[in-house]
């Protein structure tokens, strides 16, 4: 019988999570000898982010054609980011607020009148996606300053006469496309790079460290279910008409990526295929609503922030205002553009969060040990974000076909 890629990624991770528990006692194995392959295959998908989101996004840029259409794509793309983010804050806020998990774990006093750090300011971040130098950019891999430069070249090469533009323009559609080949190379070994990537964070996260915060981990991993389901599903079914359960199941792989290496971007291109082959939408729309999405869009780091700003402010006894509430869904909003897709990214920025309404930075250290649990939940929901958005802005520009 031959299983599809997508069942052997869920045995893979199945058996991981059984092999995790049984080397619970002696994780030291888990991370010597199973680890490093899991590594293996996170690097082996990283090899491929930056010339793909280089050359889909150049091609299309360039494929979209006039500025004026690519404004209104990339308004629609930007619009449905910051709602559907700004409203999975609302929902983690909520969640925090329901399930109290704060309340109970006290922390000494003085850490309360303890002053918050500055935080790195969101203009920076903003101003900074324009690159000095791109080549610099390319070597660092930042993504938002390649973003920039990509669309730059790819709205030069259309505006330019086809004769001049035409070789610069297919040379990275072809790159494109031997990315896109490589990442169906690269999956086949999925199953076993998602054994070895979850058997060492099971194993080395035993029960001892996860029982304590086990409200947060279920408020979390509740709000990622509801924004799935609800806000992705929601908006699928209402702005393109496809069910909820056919998208589903066509970003299925993705998701079984995003969840084993808590990574957007490492798991775009696995997203690019998802959405193009499965789902129908156009090559011109995935390539440039997906990188830009793997990069900006984070609804469910957002999430996750708007339960833990409540969880740490819980801990430390702070009731947290109405318009206090307000400052940390703009922050955490606007946060998400800045925050890296790679594992952990979102921790980093959950510190900006807390300094936004003084809450105390130490509270992240309580965070800190059950993150990955987190992340992997959180990066799901980022990337069904992305791949929901693309659905949704093909389907208006009718660059959604029938897939049959
Ligand atoms: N790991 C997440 C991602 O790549 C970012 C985060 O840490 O929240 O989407």
């Amino acid at each position: 019988m031959k299983l599809k890629l997508t069942t052997k990624i869920f045995i893979g991770l199945f058996l991981g999570v059984v092999v995790g528990l049984m080397l619970q006692s002696n994780s030291s194995i888990a991370m010597t000898y199973i680890k490093p392959f899991g590594d293996l295959f996170i690097n082996l998908i990283k090899m491929l982010i930056v010339p793909l989101v280089l050359s889909s996004l150049i091609v299309g840029a360039s494929s979209i054609g006039d500025i004026k259409t690519l404004g209104k794509i990339g308004g629609k793309t930007l619009l449905y980011y910051l709602f559907t983010t700004a409203f999975a804050v609302s929902i983690g806020l909520l969640l925090g607020k329901l399930f109290n998990a704060g309340v109970g774990i006290s922390m000494p006093v003085e850490v309360v009148a303890q002053e918050a750090k500055e935080a790195p300011s969101l203009i920076s971040t903003l101003l900074n996606v324009v690159p000095k130098n791109p080549i610099k950019a390319l070597v660092e891999g930042n993504m938002l300053q390649i973003i920039t430069f990509a669309l730059f070249l790819g709205i030069g090469a259309t505006s330019l006469e086809e004769s001049k533009s035409k070789a610069f323009i297919s040379f990275f559609d072809s790159l494109a496309n031997i990315m896109y080949q490589i990442t169906g190379f690269i999956m086949s070994l999925a199953p076993f790079g998602v054994f070895a990537l979850i058997t060492p964070v099971v194993a080395s996260n035993g029960i001892d460290i996860l029982l304590p915060l086990i409200k947060v981990i279920g408020a979390v991993y509740i709000g990622c279910v509801i924004q799935i389901v609800i806000v992705y599903g929601f908006t699928i079914k209402a702005f393109s008409k496809m069910s909820p359960f056919t998208f589903l199941k066509g970003i299925s792989e993705a998701m079984a990526t995003g969840f084993s290496t808590s990574s957007s971007s490492g798991t775009l291109p696995v997203s690019i295929k998802c959405v193009t082959k499965n789902l129908g939408v156009s090559d011109k729309i995935a390539s440039f609503v997906l990188p830009l999405g793997a990069t900006i869009n984070m609804g469910g780091t957002a999430l996750y922030q708007g339960v833990c700003a409540l969880f740490i402010a819980q801990v430390y006894g702070v009731d947290l205002t109405f318009s206090q509430m307000g400052t940390i869904i703009i922050t955490a909003t606007l946060g998400a553009i800045g925050t890296a897709g790679v594992p952990g990214g979102g921790l980093i920025m959950l510190s900006i969060v807390l300094s936004s309404v003084g809450l105390p930075l130490e509270g992240l250290t309580l965070i800190a040990g059950i993150d990955r649990i987190l992340d992997m939940a959180r990066t799901v929901v980022n990337i069904t974000g992305d791949m929901a958005a693309s659905v949704v802005v093909a389907k208006s520009e009718n660059e959604l076909k029938k897939v049959a």
